[in-house]
C-alpha cells in the first residue's frame, strides 16, 4: 500500500518522487517529532508543512515574516482544492474577523500568518479551541539572534506557545542557517531533529569581478542577455536610483525596488518583473525575500553585501526552476568602507555591531579569496566543500597560473610586527608603500624598518595583499570597526619559510569581453 504521504504528493500536488530531505521530514513530522529543516531555497520546503498538514487531522498554522508571499501561497493551495487563508495587516478589520470566525469554525487546513499574530490574545484564544495538525515556522533564522534578519516579534511566539492548551508538532524551515543559528533554533523550539540536506547549489556559478566601471559592465550584460530575467542588487536606495536613471536614460527598460517608494509603485514593479513585463529589477535587499520566480538567470550585486548569509540568499533567488545561472558580485574597495558605515549607523547595540563586523570580514574575505568560491560559501555554513574546487566558479575558471610571492608576504608580515601589532589594513599598507601620509609620522611609523620596504607596489596592490593574506587565513584580524592585524600560526610558519605563499597572477576577469554564457 501506498503511504499517505506519497498518495498526497501524487494526488494533490501532481509531484511523482521527493526531493532530497522531503520524505525525511515529513516522516519525522508524522511522527510527532518537532523537526528542522535545512534545505536551499528553491529545495521544496513548503511541501515539507504541506504534505503532513493534508495527512495530519486539524488546521496547520503557519508563520511566515513574509506578508507579500501569504496570498500567493495561499491562492496556490486554493487552487489544489485546499482550504487555506492568511490573516495579517494588509486586510481589514472585517475581514480579518470573518477569517477568525472561519477559522474557529474549523474551515481551513491551512492558516498562514505573521509571527505578530501570536501577541494577540484573540488570535491564541480561536487557535486553543480548534485541532491544530502542526505549526510551522518558516524562514527560520529570522528568529535567532545570530541570523541575519533577527526578529523579535518570532521570538516572542515562543512564550506565547504554552498558552495553547496542546502544542501540536512543530517544524521549521530555513534555507540560510549557520551552525550557531541551527543550535540556536533547535534550542528555542525544542527541536532534536535536524534535516540538513547542506547549501550547494549546482545549477549557480559563481562570479567575483574587480577593477571595471560597474555600470558600464551591467549595461553590458544586461545587453548580452536580453531575454533573460535578472536582478541587480545595490548596497542602498541611492546606487538603486542612481543606477535606474543611468540604464533608463540609455532606453533599458528596468524595474525599480526599495523601500522609498510607495506601496504601489513597488507593487507595480513586483508584478511587471514577475509577469516577465521587464526582465530586469534593480533593487536593494528589501526586494526578494520570499519571491518565487523560478526562471531568474542572473543576480548580480553592484556591491558588497554585508555578510554571506544575505549574499547567498539574495544569489540564490536566481535559477530556483534548476537550470544554471549566474551569481556575479562586482566589487571595489570602497564597498567595505560603505558596509562599515551602515553597520555604524544602524541602531543595533554595541554587541550585535561587533557580531555584524565579525560576518563582513568573511564576506570581505569572500572577495579576496584565491580558492573556490562555492567551497568558500559551503565552508562559511559548516557544510561539506568538494576538495577539488566546483570549476564552475570565476576562481576555478580564471586563475590558473600562481606565482610564488613568499617572499613579500614576508615583508608583510614582518610589517604588521614591527608595527606592534596595533594597526589595520590601510595603514600597514601605507608603512609598506613609504608614505608621506602624516599619519605614519604621528605614529613614529616611518623609522621602522619595513616602512617603505615594497614601495615598488601601489597602495591599491598592497591592500589587495594584504586582504588575500587575511582570505586565506595567513594572517588574523581582531574583530572591530577597523580591525586589526594581528600575526597567527600560519604567519610564523610563513615567517620562518616553513610555508610558501602562492598567488593566482592572473587578476579575476579583466576583458570587457568576458562572459560566462
Ligand atoms: P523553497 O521554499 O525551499 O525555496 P518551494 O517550496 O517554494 O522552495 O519550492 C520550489 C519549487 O519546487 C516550487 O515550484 C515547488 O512546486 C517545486 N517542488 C517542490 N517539491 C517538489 C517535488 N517533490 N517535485 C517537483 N517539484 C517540487
Amino acid at each position: 500500500m501506498m503511504a499517505k504521504e506519497q498518495e498526497i504528493l501524487q494526488s494533490y500536488f501532481g509531484y511523482e518522487s521527493f526531493r532530497p530531505g522531503q520524505k525525511e521530514t515529513i516522516q519525522h513530522v508524522l511522527q510527532q517529532r518537532n523537526t528542522l529543516a535545512v534545505m536551499p531555497t528553491g529545495g521544496g520546503k513548503s511541501l515539507c508543512y504541506q504534505v503532513p498538514g493534508m495527512v495530519l487531522d486539524g488546521t496547520a498554522i503557519i508563520i511566515s515574516p513574509l506578508i507579500s508571499l501569504m496570498k500567493d501561497q495561499v491562492d496556490a493551495l486554493q487552487s489544489l482544492g485546499i482550504p487555506a487563508t492568511y490573516i495579517n495587516s494588509s486586510l481589514t478589520t472585517e475581514e480579518q474577523q470573518q477569517r477568525m470566525q472561519d477559522i474557529a469554525a474549523k474551515r481551513y487546513k491551512f492558516v498562514y500568518v505573521a509571527p505578530e499574530r501570536f501577541e494577540s490574545s484573540f488570535f491564541i484564544n480561536v487557535i486553543r479551541r480548534i485541532p491544530l495538525s502542526l505549526i510551522a515556522f518558516d524562514e527560520a533564522h529570522c528568529i535567532s539572534q545570530w541570523g541575519h534578519d533577527f526578529r523579535p516579534s518570532y521570538r516572542s511566539i515562543v512564550p506565547n506557545l504554552r498558552k495553547l492548551q496542546s502544542v501540536p508538532v512543530l517544524i521549521a524551515l530555513t534555507a540560510t542557517a549557520t551552525g550557531e543559528v541551527i543550535k540556536d533554533i533547535q534550542q528555542m523550539l525544542q527541536m532534536d531533529h535536524v534535516i540538513n540536506t547542506g547549501f550547494e547549489r549546482a545549477n549557480l556559478n559563481f562570479h567575483l569581478i574587480k577593477g571595471k566601471d560597474k555600470p558600464t559592465y551591467i549595461r553590458s550584460f544586461i545587453q548580452k542577455h536580453e531575454d533573460e530575467s535578472g536582478i541587480i542588487y545595490t548596497a542602498t536606495r541611492k546606487q538603486a536610483d542612481a543606477l535606474h536613471e543611468q540604464l533608463t536614460k540609455r532606453g533599458v527598460s528596468v524595474s525599480k525596488y526599495h523601500a522609498g517608494l510607495s506601496e504601489t509603485e513597488r507593487k507595480q514593479a513586483q508584478a511587471a518583473f514577475i509577469h516577465d513585463e521587464t526582465t530586469v529589477m534593480i533593487a536593494t535587499n528589501a526586494f526578494g525575500m520570499g519571491i518565487d520566480k523560478s526562471n531568474v538567470r542572473y543576480v548580480i550585486h553592484y556591491a558588497m553585501p554585508m555578510n554571506i548569509e544575505s549574499y547567498y540568499q539574495e544569489a540564490g533567488r536566481a535559477g530556483r526552476d534548476g537550470e544554471m545561472s549566474d551569481c556575479i558580485l562586482l566589487f571595489s574597495p570602497q564597498d567595505i568602507q560603505l558596509q562599515k558605515f551602515l553597520i555604524e549607523q544602524s541602531q543595533m547595540e554595541e554587541a550585535a555591531k561587533q557580531g555584524e563586523y565579525r560576518k563582513l570580514q568573511a564576506m570581505i574575505n569572500y572577495c579576496h579569496t584565491h580558492s573556490c568560491l562555492t567551497n568558500f560559501i559551503l565552508d562559511y555554513f559548516s557544510d561539506m566543500p568538494s576538495r577539488e574546487g566546483c570549476g564552475r566558479c570565476s576562481n576555478c575558471l580564471e586563475r590558473q597560473e600562481k606565482s610564488d610571492i613568499t617572499e613579500e608576504a614576508q615583508k608583510i608580515l614582518s610589517c604588521v610586527k614591527r608595527m606592534g601589532e596595533r594597526f589595520g589594513v590601510g595603514m600597514t599598507a601605507k608603512v609598506l608603500k613609504g608614505s608621506k601620509d602624516k599619519k605614519i609620522s604621528q605614529f613614529q611609523l616611518t623609522s621602522i624598518s619595513t616602512y617603505g620596504i615594497l614601495s615598488s607596489y601601489t597602495e591599491k596592490e598592497l591592500t589587495e595583499w594584504i586582504h588575500f593574506l587575511i582570505a586565506e587565513q595567513l594572517l588574523a584580524t581582531e574583530e572591530g570597526k577597523f580591525p586589526v592585524l594581528k600575526l597567527n600560526q600560519q604567519s610564523v610558519d610563513v615567517l620562518k619559510g616553513k610555508r610558501q605563499v602562492w598567488m593566482f597572477t592572473a587578476p579575476i576577469p579583466q576583458s570587457e569581453e568576458t562572459d560566462y554564457h
